[in-house]
């Protein structure tokens, strides 16, 4: 009975995860097959989407479960897994409490980004309160900004060294993309929306 609980419940984040996934895709989240999403399941398994899928025919049997190097479990498994799992695992190491990460190639905070030196900073919005621990619009938030690169240990170096930047769980690839998460789906959805509406209206107000 323990076991058939568990596979459940696996098995609904999975349908829940991959709804979101598709949500996002609607929305400009990731095109051309871009972007990667995992989570930790509670005995500390992580599961990483596959590589090349087009996010819009996402399905739940395109998880990859990997270890916390990045590599996956079962070997002969035909499936690649996404070239920034290492990321992924990353996140998961430094914050014991993430169980949900989520990434984005959104137009806003690329464009956004490009000026950005090393974080993005943001201040007088109400939606500020869409992360933990900001309980006022007045608060100072500065989000980190990483420099792209295709060498994922580069950014499993940066995360450690900066692991202090990372308190409200998100952090920025310049002209590329962020990273989002949470303790759960919902927490890890709030604080992608949050940035997301926050470098729309940055962006938006620049360019008026
Ligand atoms: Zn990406």
């Amino acid at each position: 009975m323990r076991f058939l609980f568990n596979f459940d419940k696996i098995n609904a984040m999975k349908i829940k995860l991959t709804a979101l996934i598709k949500e996002m895709n609607n929305i400009g989240h990731s095109p051309a097959t871009s972007t990667n999403y995992s989570y930790r399941e509670e005995n500390g398994d992580l599961w990483v989407s596959r590589s090349g899928i087009d996010k819009s025919s996402f399905a739940p049997d395109d998880f990859i479960r990997v270890d916390y190097n990045g590599v996956k479990i079962d070997p002969l498994s035909p499936s690649k897994v996404s070239a920034e799992t290492l990321i992924h695992c990353s996140l998961y190491n430094l914050f014991p409490d993430a169980n949900v990460v989520l990434h984005s190639h959104s137009i806003y905070p690329v464009l956004l980004s490009d000026a950005a030196l090393t974080s993005m900073k943001f201040q007088g919005y109400e939606i500020l309160k869409g992360f933990n621990a900001v309980s006022s619009h007045e608060s100072l938030v500065e989000i980190p900004v990483l420099d792209n690169s295709q060498d994922m240990e580069y950014f499993k170096h940066e995360l450690d060294y900066r692991k202090e930047e990372l308190q409200y769980s998100v952090f920025m690839i310049k002209k590329h993309g962020f990273y989002a998460w949470g303790n759960n789906l919902f927490e890890a959805k709030r604080h992608l929306e949050t940035f997301q509406y926050l470098c729309e209206c940055e962006w938006l107000k620049n360019k008026k």
